[in-house]
């Protein structure tokens, strides 16, 4: 079975929004074993999205799409399915129910244009809307089957979860299954993660092993396509072993899991807790620490110290280490993980100072140079990087990096020796 995506938006065409449906669509296709051949965007023309389901259906057996499902004149997928298909729009019980049961949820009074929202094409199946109020849809017409799903995200990936997935599972036509499963590496480059796995990206078919990279971390797709999931499973399995017995310990996590993720579980299994030092960072590490749920348990304390009088008053930096060696140096890095570590009565304090630019770049110390500080009740360690790119992938790089040294420390302490030096004062 072949699919296409067709998302319908004047705002993703102004390049208002980012087509995040068509990410999340691409990848629970993928998942199915369904091929998508095409993604396309049309605005909220009746006549242009008309013909761009028209085309899509002309190539395709299944067009899934976003957008253009509410209750205003702008919103015209109903009509542009109608249209493409030949069927006239019809109230359909099934819509309307989901549409008043969400206005019941909000105890909202019914408005003119929601009508709209329960005229289908015939013959289409409305889809529970939990979220908001726009039913979806699926019309199918001569073997071949389109689906409408509302533009809000929030609507638009549980509507697919719960009806869409099952519907696409029990179409005898959908072939096997492609399984992908990511491997997340942090701490080697991305070069230097393909040296390792070169001989496993090349010339495999099923699975294929390929990199992708991000500020900070590189992941390892790895992809298998079969007729069920446990074969496709078990095709992974030895093909995993493989990419994490060249590359552990950097492996820090699978599919979904993060950094943080990780580092959260790790400080909870060894009762550990945190504070954090943010200078060029300005508080990123704390965010994402603070995105898993339950982190109070571990992290206590992250201050974002950005002036010298601040590392001074607040975390107890020598005024003699500013002057001496710079805010953007090891020796203040260290100074700034112990001064946390202490002010936040924590096991392990971790430190960043760096410049993000794109000023206050030296010779000696360029645009993206930064150092970490960790103090640990085992004593202290340094590391240091000169990032390339913008203030924020800076930025970015080196959250990632001091998350990276805060996982070696507490995964794989023989690796940290590598990675980072000891502070010996
Ligand atoms: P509504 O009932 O809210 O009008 P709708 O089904 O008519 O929903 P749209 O009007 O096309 O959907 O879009 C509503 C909102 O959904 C957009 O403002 C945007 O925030 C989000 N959205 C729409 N399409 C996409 C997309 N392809 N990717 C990400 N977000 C989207
Ligand atoms: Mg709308």
């Amino acid at each position: 079975m072949v699919a296409e995506i067709l998302a319908v938006g004047t705002e993703l065409l102004l390049g208002q929004i980012v087509n995040t449906n068509a990410r999340f669509l691409a990848e629970s296709l993928a998942r199915l074993g369904i091929d998508v051949y095409y993604q396309t965007v049309v605005g909220d023309n009746l006549r242009r999205a008309a013909a761009a389901f028209r085309q899509a259906l002309g190539r395709s057996d299944l067009v899934v799409s976003s957008g253009g499902l509410g209750p205003t004149e702008d919103d015209l997928t109903r009509e542009a399915v109608a249209d493409a298909l030949g069927l006239p729009l019809e109230e359909d019980e099934a819509a309307r129910g989901v549409v008043e049961a969400y206005l019941t949820r909000r105890g909202l009074p019914l408005s003119g244009g929601q009508r709209r929202q329960w005229s289908l094409p015939r013959g289409a199946r409305a889809l529970a809307n939990e979220a908001g109020s726009a039913p979806g849809f699926i019309v199918e017409q001569g073997g071949k089957a389109v689906i409408c799903l509302p533009g809000p995200p929030s609507e638009l990936v549980p509507m697919f979860r719960r009806h869409v997935a099952p519907y696409l599972e029990a179409r005898p036509d959908r072939g096997g299954v492609i399984l992908l499963r990511v491997l997340h590496v942090s701490g080697v480059g991305e070069a230097a993660v393909e040296e390792r796995v070169r001989d496993l990206l090349s010339g495999r078919t099923n699975p294929t092993v390929a990199p992708c990279a991000r500020p900070g971390a590189v992941s390892l797709r790895i992809t298998a396509k079969a007729a069920d999931e446990a074969t496709a499973r078990a095709m992974i399995a030895p093909v995993e072993a493989a990419v994490r017995e060249r590359l552990d310990p950097w492996v820090f996590g699978v599919d979904e899991e993060t950094l943080e993720g990780e580092v959260g579980r790790l400080l909870r299994a060894r009762g550990l807790t945190l504070a954090l030092a943010e200078s060029c960072t300005g508080g990123l590490i704390g965010h994402r620490i603070t995105n898993i749920p339950g982190s109070s348990d571990y992290f206590l304390f992250g201050a974002v110290v950005y002036s010298n009088r601040a590392k001074e008053a607040i975390l107890g930096v020598p005024g003699e280490t500013l002057r001496r060696w710079g805010a953007v140096s090891r020796q203040t890095a260290v100074a700034m993980a112990e001064g946390v570590r202490r002010a936040g009565e924590a096991d392990v304090g971790v430190a960043t100072t760096g410049i993000a630019g794109p000023g206050g770049g030296t010779p000696e110390k360029p645009v993206g140079t930064v150092y970490f500080g960790l103090a640990a009740p085992e004593g202290a360690w340094w590391h240091h990087r000169v990032f390339t790119g913008e203030r924020e992938t800076i930025k970015q790089w080196a959250a990632q990096e001091a998350l990276t040294l805060l996982r070696l420390y507490l995964a794989a302490p023989r690796t940290l020796d590598g990675f980072a030096r000891r502070w010996d004062g």
